[in-house]
């Protein structure tokens, strides 16, 4: 996995943490949660496109709807209250929310 990749992921990680523990008690991730992660963590890391491009701009669009939901609600939740304004940027790029 490409360094920035982890670092995405990193930060995908703190947010959910932070989302679950409001929301779902999680200490630090319940089960639903873990799963985006390791949901999140693997369509990053099959993406067959060299170099990734933002999501936005990808053709093979590997987000269910469903999943992609999730993830723009914990991003919603979690990117005001992290103190994180330049990984929060990268990840928005990456991931095209
Ligand atoms: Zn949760």
């Amino acid at each position: 996995m490409k360094r920035s990749v982890r670092a995405e992921l990193e930060t995908l990680e703190k947010m959910l943490q932070l989302y679950c523990r409001a929301a779902h008690g999680g200490r630090p991730l319940c089960a639903g949660c873990r799963e985006l992660l390791e949901y999140s963590a693997e369509r990053l890391r099959l993406c067959p496109q060299h170099p990734k491009p933002a999501c936005k701009d990808c053709p093979v669009h590997c987000y269910s709807p469903a999943m992609r939901e999730r993830v723009r609600e914990v991003m919603r939740y979690a990117g005001p209250r992290l103190a994180l304004r330049r990984p929060l940027l990268a990840l928005r790029h990456l991931l095209g929310f």
